[in-house]
């Protein structure tokens, strides 16, 4: 029986293994993915400490930090399946194959995965031109013209870095303004091979064995399609409470997990940390990620110990 038990190999997940480490719980970590959301950022600019840090180097550290601690911290790659409230006030977490683990308290930190477009020829032509991740894929499509969808941080610094290997980039994006930091909104403005193709819709995705075009809502520079290999579709992203909903634990209005100043969600012993939670102004980044999943560790050793007092006054 651990006294923590993590879901998520992210910041949020990992700095919070750090913290309950040093508050002297045995912890146990997980998750599907190495690294999470940190391994697609190429440039990571505002990480203090660090004036350029490249997202997976900056993962690696926090995962050997979270491992420094020996026994102390259990690390296992898998996915979970779904987590179980005993009647005890206990948790079994079961994972994919079968597996379980019980814990006297779970935090949540599973992030969010990419948002799809919803329009024809996007999942038929998945892995085969449209991808969820322009900074992860950009070097398939060396010399090459392609689309970026969105107005976000992930679609500007991905027209951005694309626009370093591509041979043109077509940054779409249905607003006339971006909402990307503005860092990056002058870094994509300077190059050269970028066209902004603004106030317009994708519509559809065409092609035949492979994406052949984008066909927009409205004509831009005369045609409604525009001819790319590949499409990296970057218009947000979805909190992944799939596993807190199912437990229980209530939603904001925007379906991210909802937490208190103390990261507590609405179940006793379950807490939210990083991109997954309304905390922080629902601004997902590195530093606030950490942020939450320090203050979750501490909510969860302040609610170890209230129940082991509570234990310790009824005889148990
Ligand atoms: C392209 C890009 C560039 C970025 N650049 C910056 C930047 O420069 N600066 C900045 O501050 N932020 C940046 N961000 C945002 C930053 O990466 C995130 O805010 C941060 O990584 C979120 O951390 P997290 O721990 O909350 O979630 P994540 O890193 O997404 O981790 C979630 C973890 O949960 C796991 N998981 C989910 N569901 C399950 C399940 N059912 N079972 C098991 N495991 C599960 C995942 O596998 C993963 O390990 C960028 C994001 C992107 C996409």
């Amino acid at each position: 029986m651990y006294d923590v038990l993590i879901i998520g190999l992210g910041a949020a997940g990992y700095t919070a293994a750090i913290y309950a480490a040093r508050y002297k719980l045995s912890v146990f970590i997980v998750g599907a993915e190495e690294g999470g959301m940190g391994m697609t950022a190429v440039e990571v600019g505002n990480w203090p400490g660090d004036i350029d840090v490249k997202g997976p180097d900056l993962m690696e550290r926090f995962r050997q930090h979270a491992l420094s601690f020996g026994d102390a911290v259990s690390h296992r790659l898998s996915h979970v399946k779904s987590v179980e409230r005993v009647p005890d006030g206990t948790f079994v977490l079961h994972l994919d194959g079968g597996g379980t683990v019980q814990g006297r308290s779970v935090i949540f930190a599973m992030g969010s995965y990419k948002r799809h477009l919803g329009v024809p020829g996007e999942e038929e032509f998945s892995g085969k031109g449209v991808t969820y991740c322009a900074t992860c894929d950009a070097f398939f499509y060396r010399g090459k013209d392609v689309a970026v969808i969105g107005g976000g941080d992930s679609a500007v610094e991905g027209a951005a870095i694309t626009a370093q290997v591509a041979n043109k980039v077509y940054l779409i994006h249905r607003r006339g303004e971006f909402r990307a930091e503005p860092y990056w909104v002058d870094e994509v403005r300077r190059k050269k091979n970028v066209e902004f193709v603004l106030e317009r819709t994708v519509v559809e995705i065409v092609g035949e064995q492979a994406v052949r075009a984008v066909r927009l809502d409205k004509e831009w520079n005369g045609a409604q399609e525009i001819p790319v290999a590949g499409v990296f579709i970057e218009v947000g992203s979805v909190p992944a409470t799939d596993l807190a909903k199912d437990m229980g634990c209530v939603l904001d209005e925007r379906a991210f997990l909802r937490v208190d100043a103390g990261m507590r969600t609405s179940l006793e012993g379950v807490f939210g940390a990083g991109d997954v939670s309304n905390g922080s102004n629902h601004f997902a980044q590195f530093t606030t990620a950490a942020g939450e999943g320090a203050i979750a560790a501490n909510s969860a050793f302040a609610y170890l110990q209230s129940r082991s007092v509570e234990g310790s006054m009824s005889g148990g």
